[in-house]
């Protein structure tokens, strides 16, 4: 049907956009050398990619499934194919560690070349790495070399297209490598909107959203995306699968929820046909004060019972609030007061009055204080710009990260204080860790931490120590070890504590039946 240009490429040691790279802001520094001091960790800059290891056969039985033209071997494009964006990854590729490259970097038309790259990676004992955006952060991009021929990137970005869409039921077909602004501009041309918003929405594809079930920052409005998924398409060694040819079914297991989350280790979507809404004539986005962050939280789990919940739906603790609004003497200072939320309604004028009323009820009944527009702006304004910080603390010498869980709302107060207690004491201080709710349920909500603290010379050792102590953390609670970031090898030790051996064992077993060679991201999940 129609189809989105060709995007920006990510720059390889940094988040984003490389134009607008920059240095830490002024106002920033003043805090960040207070708090950490300032060692400047420029990257290398003397970085080899290694050789590519196919063989000529390999390489031209490649050429012959996608056309010479979408077969790349040069160490840019091969660079750019380099894990993800995860901090590890970052301070991999700025120490000009590529050992993790792809040989080849392959670039299929269709769901038809990508079968076709399959059967080649099949016949060859080559690993294949579907390749969205290139933003993961749980290792689901370094596929394991071990054993294989070779590497390849699948790189989906060929595939751009919005294939279709049923006005009536409310449904559009995309194609994986669309970007998020790609495919919101292909849907509001017909008047629709997904809604999907993740922090990484200007660089990563439906695709990659499918595979990680992936979650938005108005996922209280539209849903997380595995909620959006209304059919798949997967090409898979063992042949297609199609899934969801009804809005609802009892026809046995649901199978599509076996491959959302799959991470590229199942199969590689091709086709993802998802619930769509109208484009919102209006969009308000509001700040609300509460005293504490447990407050706020009972605020917002009693919107979420009570079926009120407004589309973007946020809160800071203390921690992040007093960061937020860089008021260095709150910085880290225990007992540090107040917490924002940011509450945001999209939709019709009507409805959105009517549901702004009767949220602002109940939070100014439970002790919210109210605060205008303008936080709620300076949030929407500034919602896709922290990655870019991340690099300037890094060129400092502050190792900052991130990450997730979720639990339900009874053990939220318990999550909180082992995680928070973990980091503190795995990365001493000077540290920080923020902390924020922004994906609430009936029955519980994920926790969203920050963390910054010297890096030192062991930057990565550091972070995967205080990684593993919030992992156990996480798990002694019985919470997820991801609400939204996926396993990726990451997080892979953790798994069997959450589903169980025995539920590993299925993982295997499934994969096994849709890739017997195992040449679809060997070591990724499971
Ligand atoms: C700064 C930053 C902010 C982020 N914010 C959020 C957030 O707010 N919410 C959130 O959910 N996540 C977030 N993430 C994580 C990441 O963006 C998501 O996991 C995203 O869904 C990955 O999409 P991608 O297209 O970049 O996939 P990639 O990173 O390219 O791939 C991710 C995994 O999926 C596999 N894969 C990709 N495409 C396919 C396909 N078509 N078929 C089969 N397998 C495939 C890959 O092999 C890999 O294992 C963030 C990451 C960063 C770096």
């Amino acid at each position: 049907m129609s189809t989105a240009a060709a995007a920006v490429e990510m720059h390889a040691s940094r988040w984003g956009d490389p134009a607008r790279a920059g240095a830490l802001p002024e106002s920033a520094r003043g805090l960040v050398e207070a708090v950490f001091g300032i060692d400047e960790r420029p990257a290398a800059t003397d970085v080899t990619v290694p050789a590519p290891a196919l063989a000529a056969e390999v390489l031209d039985a490649l050429r012959a499934a996608v056309g010479a033209d979408h077969v790349l071997l040069d160490d840019a494009t091969r660079r750019l194919r380099t894990r993800g964006k995860s901090t590890p990854d970052l301070l991999r590729q700025r120490a000009g560690d590529l050992s993790d490259a792809p040989d080849v970097v392959v670039r299929p038309a269709d769901h038809d070349q990508v079968a076709a790259v399959l059967a080649v990676a099949v016949e060859h004992r080559v690993a294949v790495v579907p390749f969205g955006g290139g933003t993961s952060v749980t290792g689901g991009l370094a596929a394991r070399r071990e054993g294989y021929a070779g590497v390849v990137s699948l790189d989906l970005v060929r595939m751009k297209r919005l294939l279709a869409v049923d006005h009536t039921s409310m449904t559009a077909t995309l194609e994986p490598g669309l970007r998020g602004p790609e495919a919101e501009a292909l849907l509001a041309a017909e008047g629709l909107v997904l809604g999907h918003y993740p922090q990484s929405f200007e660089h990563a594809t439906i695709g990659g959203f499918a595979a990680t079930r992936s979650s938005g920052q108005s996922s209280a409005g539209y849903g997380r995306f595995d909620a959006l998924v209304v059919g798949l398409r997967v090409a898979t060694p063992r042949g297609e699968l199609r899934l969801g040819s009804a809005p609802a079914s009892a026809a046995g297991p649901d199978l599509r929820q076996l491959l959302l989350g799959s991470e590229g280790a199942f199969g590689v979507i091709t086709e993802v046909t998802v619930r769509v809404r109208r484009l919102p004539a209006e969009k308000v986005y509001e700040g609300w004060a509460w005293p504490s962050f447990a407050e706020g939280a009972a605020a917002m789990r009693t919107l979420a019972q009570a079926g009120l919940l407004p589309t973007v739906l946020r809160l800071s603790d203390e921690h992040e609030t007093a960061i937020n609004l860089a008021r260095p003497d709150a910085i880290g200072a225990e007992g540090a007061s107040g917490c924002l939320m940011v509450v945001g309604h999209e939709g019709e004028p009507d409805p959105v009055a009517a549901r702004r009323a009767a949220v602002a009820s109940v939070l100014t009944g439970l002790g919210g204080t109210p605060l205008g527009e303008e936080p709620g702006r300076a949030w929407a304004h500034g919602r896709f710009d922290a990655p870019y910080l991340r690099d300037a603390m890094l060129d400092v010498g502050v190792l900052v990260e991130t990450l997730e869980t979720a639990t339900f709302w009874s053990r939220v107060p318990q999550l909180y204080d082992a995680v928070r207690s973990a980091l503190v004491e795995a990365l001493g201080e000077p540290v920080l860790v923020l902390c924020h709710i922004s994906h609430v349920y009936e029955t519980g909500c994920s926790l969203y931490f920050t963390v910054a603290a010297s890096g030192g010379d062991d930057a990565l050792g550091r972070w995967q120590r205080a990684k593993a102590a919030a992992s156990d953390a996480i798990a002694a609670t019985g919470a997820t070890i991801t609400h939204h970031h996926a396993v990726g090898t990451d997080h892979k030790p953790w798994l069997p504590a959450e589903v169980g051996e025995l539920g590993v064992s299925v993982l295997r077993a499934v994969k096994a039946e849709l890739d017997p060679t195992g040449v679809l991201n060997p070591g990724v999940l499971v």
